[in-house]
């Protein structure tokens, strides 16, 4: 079984907002086992949603259309998929009494237009919204199932898991489940060679590789009965991208970020971390402080952008300064020993670069940015060379650095010795 999506609204066509209900769409659906081959996205237009409702009817089994159910003139999904789908609409005592309700609790006038949204297609399946005014809608005809769904993701997103997915769950019998490896300290390339052997054989399930700044994601997704049969074909390939690529997995959680991985091993091993960072302006700590209670051992986050900074609050010795310029490997090393010695911290992380656009020369070209990590007062440097802008070249680089943070501390502990590889 086949789903399509269609996004109505002017303003997702105009790149005014970005169409995250497609996004969550298309994963749910393949959640509940259906595929998906076409997304459209439409305007407020009645001729063109017309047209393309009824191109989808023709290759699709279920089709959800989402927005354009509000109150004013301009929305008008409802009516145009009722005229589609041959169905008069009519006033529904449930969906007038939840508006009636819905206005009352929050001591607002009903407006006359919004008895408009009491109106639901004969024969159609009205979705009370528990977080606004619009009903969704189910319409069934010859084999084919329209489900019409609010634009605004808070209401979109409850009135899917309550009756959506359960509805598509009872249509389609077979699940699509994936799991993610996520790697740290190899690139996409050398990942993809990695499991070439793997990507060429696969079928059910099927394994796609996916770069992101600093990691790849190696995405195996089955397709079976129920969800025990889809965990058990997913098993034997998760474990032998396991023991290809070992310690420079982070994590087999689809919720886990590197962050996350990092924070979690300084908790485990009871250490404080403190950031000192010049090029990245304080986009490190504010990685790590994306993680729920860093609190207990994120203890100080420097920024140390001039050459005085570097030295009053890391201790980056003048002489270091001027001998070898504040992007080093001299100065990031001293950048972590310092910070380490100063928020007596027991583990530091450096680091100082060239961002561009401007301020590259031969000898240090843009992109080029050292990186220090102090355990324990064990100090190690890596030096890079990222590609792309400014931004591009700071989140690498911070990518880098909880790379190297993770890295470095279960060298430490002995757990694993790493390549200094890409
Ligand atoms: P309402 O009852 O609030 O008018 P509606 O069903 O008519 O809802 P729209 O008017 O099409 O929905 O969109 C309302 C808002 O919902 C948009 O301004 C936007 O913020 C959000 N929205 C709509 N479609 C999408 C989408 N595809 N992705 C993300 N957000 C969306």
């Amino acid at each position: 079984m086949n789903v399509e999506l269609i996004s109505v609204g002017t303003e997702i066509l105009l790149g005014n907002i970005v169409n995250t209900n497609a996004a969550y769409l298309a994963e749910q659906c393949a959640r509940a086992g259906l595929a998906c081959y076409y997304q459209t996205v439409v305007g407020d237009n009645h001729d063109r949603l017309k047209e393309t409702l009824e191109n989808a009817l023709k290759r699709a089994d279920v089709i959800i259309l989402s927005g354009g159910l509000g109150p004013t003139e301009d929305d008008l999904t409802k009516e145009t998929a009722a005229e589609v789908m041959g169905m008069e609409l009519v006033e529904d005592a449930a969906c007038r009494q939840a508006l009636q309700d819905y206005f009352a609790a929050r001591n607002m006038e009903i407006s006359e237009n919004n008895w408009k949204q009491a109106l639901v297609p004969q024969g159609g399946r009205a979705l009370i919204n528990q977080n606004g005014t619009a009903p969704g809608i189910i319409m069934e005809k010859d084999g084919k199932h329209v489900i019409l769904l609010p634009g605004p993701p808070v209401e979109l997103k409850p009135m899917f898991e309550q009756y959506v997915f359960p509805y598509l769950n009872a249509l389609e019998p077979e699940v699509i489940l994936s799991q993610t490896v996520k790697i740290c300290n190899i690139g996409e390339s050398r990942a993809e060679m990695m499991v070439k052997d793997m990507i060429d054989e696969q079928t059910n399930p099927t394994i796609a590789t996916y770069a992101k700044t600093g990691e790849v994601h190696i995405r195996v997704t089955a397709k079976a009965g129920d969800e025990a049969a889809a965990k058990k074909l997913l098993k034997p390939i998760v474990k032998e991208l396991k023991k290809r690529f070992g310690s420079d997995i982070y994590s087999t959680d689809e919720t886990c970020t590197l962050e996350k991985a990092v924070a979690d091993l300084l908790c485990a091993k009871n250490l404080t971390v403190t950031t000192v960072e010049s090029c990245t302006g304080g986009m490190l700590g504010s990685r790590l402080v994306n993680v729920p209670g860093i609190s207990d051992i994120y203890k100080v986050g420097l920024i140390t952008y001039s050459n005085k900074a570097k030295r009053r609050l890391a201790e980056v010795k003048k002489t270091t300064l001027e001998k070898y310029g504040a992007v080093s490997e001299q100065v990031a090393k001293e950048m972590a020993k310092g910070a380490a010695m100063m928020t007596r911290a027991d583990v530091a992380v450096a680091i100082t670069g060239v961002a561009g656009p401007d301020g590259g020369t031969d000898e240090k070209p843009v992109g080029l940015v050292y990186i220090a990590c102090s355990v324990c007062g064990k100090v190690t440097v890596r030096k890079n060379r990222f590609q792309g802008g400014r931004q591009k070249i700071r989140e690498a680089a911070v990518s880098a650095a909880l790379t190297l943070m993770r890295q470095c501390i279960l060298e430490y502990y002995s757990e694993v010795t790493f390549g200094d590889r890409k």
